[in-house]
């Protein structure tokens, strides 16, 4: 079977929902072991000043100094607290090869919500996140897009339902422009395959691309649950996928390998 030998959304120790065996040997003997190209670290970045730019320093370091095959990006997840606020600053964000930032982090209790508790809000809240993390000019990737889960009485379905064409097309245009990318995370794409087979066609006609990132919080989760086929069945092609921002220029999509 093929796989895809890059995952760029994978959690240390450092973030608290991580398990205690993601220290950054064990997740690059996994990489290596799993026969990855590149991999990207992004703990939870929630507020602004809680020590992620010095964490950045200190992992970098760490990361030299245990040598690997596997190249290392080193980034951070950061989350929209509400549409005009970003959780971290222009000085944490300079030390990350590259941003992911959260816009449906909706379950943790500092994160504004719509008033309404309908799929219809959620999802008019939710693009005015989205947008929020373009113009934040702080993002490089919007990290598991447009799934909104965990909402007593709302289906995740259901809201995507809400999500007019019109109204994806323009935001991600302006992604496109940005320079921003979408993650693809297999779990989602594969239970919502109708809706990520929609959001491709989509991207593809905005000229959006994709970064793959498992969201791993435990060692076994850095293995992709994804085939090239499957993937490959869902619609997407190689130069569907880039590496996220500051190593664009490095090289391209994301070649499969046996
Ligand atoms: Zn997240
Ligand atoms: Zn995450």
């Amino acid at each position: 079977m093929q796989t895809l030998n890059c995952n760029f959304h994978i959690h240390s120790q450092r973030s608290a929902c991580a398990g205690a065996e993601m220290t950054l040997v064990n997740i690059l003997r996994e990489s290596d072991r799993l026969g990855y190209q590149r991999i990207g670290i992004c703990d939870h970045a929630h507020r602004k000043r809680d020590g992620m730019a010095e964490h950045l320093r200190l992992a970098r370091s760490t990361v030299k100094r245990l040598g690997s095959k596997v190249e290392v990006l080193l980034g951070c997840e950061a989350e929209m607290h509400s549409p005009a606020d970003i959780s971290i600053s222009r000085a944490t964000a300079k030390e990350c090869d590259y941003v992911l930032v959260a816009a449906n982090h909706y379950h943790l209790s500092w994160v504004e919500n719509p008033r309404l508790k309908s799929a219809r809000a959620y999802a008019r809240h939710y693009l005015k996140m989205f947008e929020g993390a373009i113009d934040s000019g702080l993002c490089h990737v919007v990290a598991h897009p447009f799934v909104i889960w965990r909402i007593q009485g709302v289906e995740t379905e259901e809201i995507f339902r809400c999500y007019r064409d019109g109204d994806l097309r323009f935001l991600l245009k302006k992604a496109a422009k940005r320079d921003v990318a979408l993650e693809l995370n297999p779990r989602h794409a594969l239970q919502f395959s109708g809706f990520f087979r929609r959001l491709l066609e989509i991207c593809r006609s905005a000229g959006c691309q994709f970064v793959v990132g498992s969201d791993a919080h435990a060692l076994q989760a850095i293995r992709l649950p994804i085939s090239c086929q499957q993937l490959s069945r869902l619609g997407f092609r190689n130069d569907d996928f880039i590496v996220p921002a500051k190593c664009r220029q490095s090289g391209g999509a994301v070649p499969a390998q046996a």
